[in-house]
Parts: structure tokens; C-alpha cells; sequence
């Protein structure tokens, strides 16, 4: 975890990119407004009212926890599941009841669905039947190339790494350079140091392709890390939509700021931009009034030795890059992330500082 500056204002303006830089809005790509699927009647919609707008080649990450209604979702942009209400409209055409060869959309499938008796080179050209001999057997190369496989065109499936069959995969769905590419969960099935490197690659080959895409995932971290915005999704519902950076600094409710990365959270009272709090009055990074719930970051506060402080430690993990602390104070357990310099042993009387705005989030 990179330690932030302490003095880092985390009052954001709405369209500032990560880096700060104001982004030139997209040519709109996808309009998704109101769509919504119940599967069985009583039971709670799988999908209720979900809309949101993407750029051309944006990468969008679907992020919520397992059962809240993203597959759904995708497989209604992708048209393998009907829709009971809503519309899908890409540059501009509704394609809400077309059939999924009818949308111009790739997907990649969770296990690849990679024909085991072709070859690398021939699955990638499963996608080209349209074209003529010649120019698929080019551009079917040229995809491997880009991907970095055309050393391997003669394989078979199961002669691959998990990684490298993703990337053959994702190679068939690119080489008919579909304007948006839905992939559901894709690094599921890799080993965990295998998902940090294959989603940069696939960041990287979605990007110099041009193609936007979907990424559907209950990862946080993978969601963060791979997409340019990120849509979380609660019960069936789209709760918050916008940059990694927006969402994490400023969650739209308790659930988002729980599940994406991790939260204090404090009870205060609130009059315009600031809060009392048992932490002392407190600016917020937007305006709340009366009885708040507030959400803390854990790099947000700074833990300072101090035998007459009013906490104590409680418990320490070290993580080498940052250590973790448990710290005690009154009714409040805090967790708080420091840097890997002064060890403060679990026992110790502390003060803590918050040293940013805080989020209110009920
Ligand atoms: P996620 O991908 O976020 O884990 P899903 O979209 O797969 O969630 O599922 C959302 C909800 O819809 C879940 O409660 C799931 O059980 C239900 N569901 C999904 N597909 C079907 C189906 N074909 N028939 C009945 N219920 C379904
Ligand atoms: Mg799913």
C-alpha cells in the first residue's frame, strides 16, 4: 500500500482524473438505462434499474460481491439473457433485442472456451470464418503477435498456461476488432501472482487494440487496478459510479466504503463541511448536516506515541511495506496502516491524529 501525503486534500473535483489532469469526455459508446431482470416472481430483481454510459474504448469494471446481479448484467449487454425492462444502445443503435452475433460485442468466456482440438492459431482464426483464406490466416497471426503467442501458433490448448490460453481467448475475441469486448470474471482461473501480471497485460492489449470493455469481478483490487472507472454494484443495483480514485476517496455509501478497501467508521454530528467526532471536529470532503456516519481510511490517521495518550495498541501485523495497527480508544477499535519505520509494541499508550477530510457516508 503506498503511504499517501499527510497533507492530501480529499476534497476532489468531480471530473479529475487520478493523475489530476482534466480527461477529454469519450465519443459515448454504450447507453445502458433501466435495465432490469427478476428471475423468479417474489424473489428480489437479479438486476433493477441499472444505467450507466461508457466512452469508447474505456474500460469499465463491474465490481460487487458474489450474487449482486453482474453476470446478469453483462449477459444482457452481450444478449444471452433478455432483459424485463430497460434499453442497450451501442453508437447510438438499440440493440436490446438483437441476438448476441447481431451486437458486434466480443466476450470472453470465464474458461475460455477454447476448442481443445484446434490450435492456437486456428482458435484465433475461429472468429475470421467470415473472411477469406488468406487475410484471416494474416490477421489471426497478427493477433498472436500482439499478444505475444505467435511463437506458440502451433499448440494446442492444453499445452498452454493458464495465462497464455487467456491471452489466446482474448486474441479470438480482438481479431474482428469489436468495439466492446464483456469479459466475466477473467482471472479466476490463474494463480494469484499469474492475476497480478496477466490483468496489466490485459489492460495493455485492450488499450493498444482500441476495444473498451467490461470487466465483470468481485476483486476489489483487480477492479482498482485494471479499469479506468469502476461501476459497484450492491443487491441488483449500480450504487456508485467513477474513477478508482473517486470511489475510494470518496465512497457514496458505507457498504462501498467497506468493500473497497477498508474503512473506520465513526459516529458524529455534522454542521456544513465539518463534524464533531470523538477524534475532535473533523473537516468532511462534502457537506452533511446532523447525526453522520462517517468512514475513516486507515492511512488517514497517524498513530503517535504518547504514555498519557487516551488509546492503546491492541494488536500489530507487519507487513514489510506497511505495518497494521489495532488501536483502542474508549468505545472505538481503529485500524490504522503506518510505514514500516517505528514499531510501536502492542501494549503502548497512543494518540491518535486524523489527518484528512473524512466521508460521510449514511
Ligand atoms: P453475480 O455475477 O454478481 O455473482 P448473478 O448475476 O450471477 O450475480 O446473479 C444475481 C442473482 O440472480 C443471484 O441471486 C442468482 O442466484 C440469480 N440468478 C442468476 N441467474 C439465474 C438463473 N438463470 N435463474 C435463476 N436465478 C438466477
Ligand atoms: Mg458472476
Amino acid at each position: 500500500m503506498q503511504e499517501l501525503p499527510r497533507s492530501l486534500n480529499f476534497r476532489m473535483p468531480a471530473d479529475a482524473s487520478p493523475l489530476g489532469f482534466r480527461q477529454k469526455p469519450a465519443k459515448v459508446l454504450l447507453e445502458v438505462e433501466g435495465l432490469a431482470r427478476r428471475f423468479t416472481d417474489g424473489d428480489a430483481a437479479a438486476v433493477e434499474r441499472v444505467s450507466f454510459t461508457m466512452g469508447e474504448g474505456e474500460l469499465l469494471a463491474l465490481l460487487g460481491p458474489s450474487g449482486c446481479g453482474k453476470t446478469t448484467t453483462l449477459r444482457m449487454i452481450g444478449g444471452f439473457e433478455t432483459p424485463d425492462a430497460g434499453t442497450i444502445r451501442l453508437r447510438g443503435r438499440d440493440i436490446t433485442h438483437l441476438p448476441p452475433e447481431k451486437r458486434g460485442i466480443g466476450f470472453v468466456f470465464q474458461d475460455y472456451a477454447l476448442f481443445p482440438h484446434l490450435d492456437v492459431l486456428e482458435n484465433v482464426k475461429f472468429g475470421l470464418r467470415g473472411m477469406s483464406r488468406a487475410p484471416a490466416e494474416a490477421r489471426a497471426r497478427e493477433m498472436l503477435r500482439l499478444v505475444g503467442l505467435e511463437q506458440l501458433a502451433e499448440r494446442k490448448p492444453h499445452e498452454l498456461s493458464g495465462g497464455q490460453q487467456q491471452r489466446v481467448a482474448l486474441a479470438r475475441t480482438l481479431a474482428v476488432a469489436p468495439p466492446l469486448v464483456l469479459l466475466d470474471e477473467p482471472f479466476s482461473n490463474l494463480d494469484a501472482a499469474m492475476r497480478v501480471e496477466t490483468r496489466q497485460e490485459v489492460r495493455g492489449l485492450l488499450k493498444k487494440a482500441g476495444s473498451a470493455a467490461i470487466l465483470v469481478t468481485h476483486d476489489q483490487e483487480e477492479a482498482l487496478a485494471l479499469a479506468d472507472r469502476v461501476a459497484v454494484m450492491e443487491a441488483g443495483r449500480v450504487v456508485q459510479i467513477g474513477t478508482p480514485d473517486e470511489i475510494y476517496r470518496n465512497p457514496a455509501s458505507r457498504f462501498v466504503a467497506s468493500f473497497i478497501g477498508r474503512s473506520n467508521i465513526l459516529q458524529g454530528t455534522a454542521d456544513g463541511m465539518d463534524a464533531d467526532t470523538p477524534f475532535g471536529r473533523l473537516p468532511l470532503s462534502r457537506a452533511a448536516n446532523g447525526a453522520v456516519t462517517l468512514a475513516v481510511r486507515p492511512e488517514q490517521i497517524m498513530l503517535e506515541p504518547d504514555p498519557a495518550g487516551p488509546a492503546a495498541v491492541v494488536g500489530r501485523e507487519y507487513r514489510g511495506h506497511d505495518q497494521l495497527y489495532w488501536v483502542q480508544e474508549g468505545e472505538s477499535c481503529m485500524l490504522v496502516i503506518s510505514g514500516p519505520g517505528a514499531q510501536i509494541p502492542v501494549g503502548a499508550r497512543v494518540r491518535l491524529r486524523i489527518c484528512d477530510c473524512v466521508t460521510p457516508v449514511n
